[in-house]
């Protein structure tokens, strides 16, 4: 990599901390470089191809909900001051189902049998569930004493005609949908998704399924991204893996750089054949960052291209591409959707075993997966797992365990922080 772009200083070997590479990241998605790349734009969906989705628009009420005084019960509505003690006794004078209107009003000394869901007739303020009543003939004996506004979902309690359902940014879950759908909204505005590029690099690399000479190995990464940028609300391509030559290499970057985001993942190292930072800036990629102080994923790099391009460079091993998609990759696909530019929020939990000191003082971050138990809460449990090479540990992880100081040890029963790896966490 050539050190031209490099804007911390005359160290090259400097590593950055945690801090300053996600400032670097935030100030780019956020400043004028990125606003010379096409503007992502929005798309209207239907409401059954929305989920996971950005929203883009508000969605407002098109009504009151309820839209009228509704039963929250089977049973009888009533006058409340009908039956102010227990043991009132009232004619039943009628019936109103779900989806009906009852025509007329209920009289004093009159009750109105009525399904839950159905608009309260004229006259009465209360719903009596069934099970509190006795039915004799045409009469209604009320076992209990009625308060007004009992069992009745007043008009407009939830919202109001034109109040605000839902807010953009958020990404849109079976709950969102719904909000919209009771809304009366059938199409809903959401930002499009950023084109994104995956370029894998390595001459061992095979595509999973065909003959594996000795020495190679399948390309996981590949898919692995390409489903990480998918997950984090982006359109991905996976342009494949070029082999350790210059000129394979800017073939494929070539390509890659007409999509905002680019992942180039593997040589981004110290090794001879690591060229993946110095192709990118020879096609016009200024490096805010190659370096941070953090296990796994320590070569991590990134930088703008020519057109604003979002470029990641990151390290080859499975476990540090993901832990660095996640910690960078993804907070500037979800800013180009309108989300605020951020770290992943983290939670916090007991930690479940004892961790010991590691040689490392390097910020970690450990596959773990997260358990609930009654008397301990959320527990996050590390994951058994064989290094940053090894990525059927974190299969088996739900959650990445921070460690900011792993050069001490972590005794079971500590507060941790965890970033959850659910989609929809945060
Ligand atoms: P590199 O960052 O290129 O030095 O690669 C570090 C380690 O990750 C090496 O063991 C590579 O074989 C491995 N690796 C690189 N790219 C991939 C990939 N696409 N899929 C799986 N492993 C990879
Ligand atoms: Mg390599």
């Amino acid at each position: 990599m050539s050190d031209s772009g490099r804007s911390w200083g005359k160290d090259p070997h400097r590593l950055v901390s945690l801090n300053e590479a996600w400032q670097a990241v935030w100030r780019a998605v956020t400043s004028q470089a990125t606003r010379e790349l096409p503007p992502i734009g929005v798309e209207q969906v239907p409401l059954e191809h929305a989920l996971g989705r950005v929203l883009a628009a508000p969605v407002h009420a098109d009504d009151d909900y309820p839209a009228f005084d509704k039963a929250m019960m089977d049973g009888f509505a009533v006058r409340s001051a009908d039956a102010k003690s227990a043991g009132a006794a009232l004619r039943v004078a009628g019936f109103v189902p779900a989806g009906d209107v009852y025509q007329g009003r209920i009289d004093a000394g009159e009750a109105v049998r009525i399904n839950t869901g159905a608009p309260l007739p004229d006259g009465a303020d209360a719903v009596v569930k069934i099970e509190d009543c006795v039915v004799e003939n045409d009469f209604v004996t009320i076992r209990t004493a009625v308060h007004e506004g009992q069992s009745v979902a007043p008009r407009g309690s939830h919202r109001r005609r034109g109040d605000t359902v839902l807010t953009p940014p958020v990404r849109l879950g079976p709950a969102q949908i719904a909000a919209a759908a009771t809304a009366g909204s059938a199409l809903l505005t959401v930002a499009r998704p950023v084109g994104a590029a995956v370029v894998s690099t390595g001459d061992e690399l095979v595509t999973p399924g065909e003959p594996k000479l000795p020495g190679r190995i399948y390309d996981s990464n590949g898919p692995m991204l390409t489903a990480l940028l998918r997950q984090f609300g982006a359109e991905p391509r996976n342009l494949g893996f070029g082999r350790d030559t210059a000129a394979s290499l800017t073939a494929l970057f070539e390509q890659a750089l007409a999509h905002p985001v680019v992942l180039a993942v593997g040589g981004m190292s110290m090794g001879t054949l690591d060229l993946v930072p110095q192709t990118l800036s020879s096609l016009g990629v200024t490096w805010y960052f190659h370096g941070v102080e953090m296990r796994p994923g320590k070569p991590v790099a990134y930088g703008l291209g020519p057109n604003g391009q979002h470029v990641f460079g990151l390290p080859g091993n499975p476990v540090s591409a993901f832990v660095c998609s996640w910690l960078f990759a993804r907070m500037a696909v979800r800013a180009l959707q309108g989300y605020e530019a951020r770290p992943p929020a983290r939670l916090s939990v007991t930690l479940a075993r004892d961790i010991k000191a590691h040689r490392d003082s390097r910020p970690a971050f450990l596959p773990a997966r997260l358990r609930s138990e009654e008397d301990r809460g959320l527990l996050a449990e590390p994951c058994h797992w064989g290094g940053s090479g090894d990525p059927f540990g974190l299969a088996e992880a739900d959650a990445l365990l921070c460690l900011p100081h792993p050069d001490e040890p972590t005794a079971a029963g500590a507060r941790v922080d965890v970033i959850c790896l659910a989609p929809t966490c945060d």
